[in-house]
């Protein structure tokens, strides 16, 4: 079983704080469709696991393609892909595109998940974030698409905003926990280069992202979250019993997916590659049907990559499986990583499995860190006793 993730690159405006790939210009949107129609059937004949477990609409806005598109793309995903319940569905969308037509439209095209970026209860924060959408219309699409028949919604918060108090950050979760969605997703903001966000805090327009402030906020993030029954099972992901995001779950357990559309990153258990983060670009190459850039990962890769995916997660890292997948040396190196770093910062699940301390989760990056392998590490003598 396999994911596939299509990435639609289209905003009607910029939010201040994004990095990913898409351009606000509509005009740039005239024969995506068609292009992507195009990848999925030539990607369809070189995409080892048709069967999907797993389908994301990410952008991007896709809730901005018209709903014909959005039929048009399921109806080919379902003619080149063996798609069956109870294969999860994803479409994100932005509350001011959330119409009953719309919703009606990707209920009928087989979406069974919405994940709508709400980010904020404050029109003040809402329009400080470049989003279009104000408070009011935030709750009436959550209401709508509940009253339509979506039964697995997802929501998309933001803190440690300037402006946003710990006390409106605890009203906020306090107000959307009592609509009962079946998954949050919360991001501090990050400062990422290249950002409107960026470049008001070079001018000194708004001071940089405040850590304590994080903290303080994630903490409150956590404590509100388990109190009404969620669970942690990611960083940044919260659910209900039963809602975790299989998607994202998928690549936290380096399970093959398929990405197309510019910039979507593909990988298939031993190599990555990825789609030019152009619109232009991809269009050439998905006419000429010619492969993208991509890399082979190395033991050194791989064994990182298991680390940051796992750790970042509930599930932790299995000292069975490190044996399993690279050798003794590396499960001794990872118990003796993970000793220096118990009680504080990791914990024992079982005799077997380490999970990052909830408590230390917003120190993730760091602790992971620690465990970070160089090529150069291949000499030591841990390395060659498992080769
Ligand atoms: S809607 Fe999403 S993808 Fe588009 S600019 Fe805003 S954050 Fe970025």
């Amino acid at each position: 079983m396999s994911g596939l993730y299509l990435h639609i690159p289209f905003c009607k405006t910029k939010c201040l704080y994004c990095n990913f790939y898409a351009v606000a210009s509509q005009r740039l949107a005239l024969g995506f469709t068609e292009t992507l129609l195009l990848e999925i059937e030539n990607r369809s004949h070189q995409w080892i696991d048709l069967n999907l477990q797993t389908i994301y609409l990410g952008g991007g806005t896709p809730s901005l393609l018209p709903s014909e598109e959005i039929e048009k793309i399921m109806n080919a995903i379902n003619r080149y892909f063996i798609v069956k319940p109870p294969c999860e569905i994803t479409l994100e969308a932005n509350p001011d595109d959330i119409t009953i037509e719309n919703l009606q439209s990707w209920l009928k095209a087989g979406v069974n998940r919405l994940s709508i970026g709400i980010q904020a209860l404050d029109d003040h924060i809402l329009k400080f974030l470049g989003r279009r959408h104000n408070t009011a219309q935030a709750l009436q699409a959550y209401s709508m698409a509940r009253n339509a028949g979506f039964k697995n919604i997802s929501l998309d918060l933001i803190f440690d905003i300037p402006g946003l108090k710990n006390e409106n950050w605890e009203n906020t979760l306090k107000k959307i926990l009592s609509l009962y969605p079946e998954h949050l997703s919360c991001y501090a903001l990050t400062l990422e280069e290249k950002t409107v966000y960026d470049d008001y805090i070079r001018k000194g327009k708004y001071p940089s992202p405040n850590d304590d402030l994080a903290a303080q906020q994630y903490e409150i993030l956590q404590d509100i979250t388990s109190k009404n029954g969620y669970l942690q099972y990611e960083i940044s992901n919260f659910c209900l019993p039963g809602y975790h995001s299989r998607h994202n779950s998928a690549y936290w357990h380096r399970i093959p997916y398929l990405g197309l559309g510019p910039s979507a990153h593909s990988f298939d258990g031993a190599q990555r590659w990825w789609n030019p983060p152009s619109l232009k670009e991809w269009k050439r190459l998905v006419s000429l049907n010619e492969a993208c850039p991509s890399e082979i990962l190395t033991t050194i890769d791989k064994y990182n990559e298991y680390i940051m995916t796992s750790l970042r997660t509930s599930w932790g890292i299995k000292l069975s499986f490190i044996t399993e997948k690279f050798g003794t040396s590396f499960a001794e190196y990872t118990l003796k990583i993970a000793n220096s770093l118990m009680n504080h910062f990791l914990q024992q699940a079982d005799c077997d499995t380490i999970v990052i301390h909830p408590k230390a989760y917003i120190l993730a990056d760091g602790i992971i860190e620690k465990f970070f392998l160089t090529q150069d590490d291949i000499n030591t003598d841990f390395i060659k006793k498992s080769h």
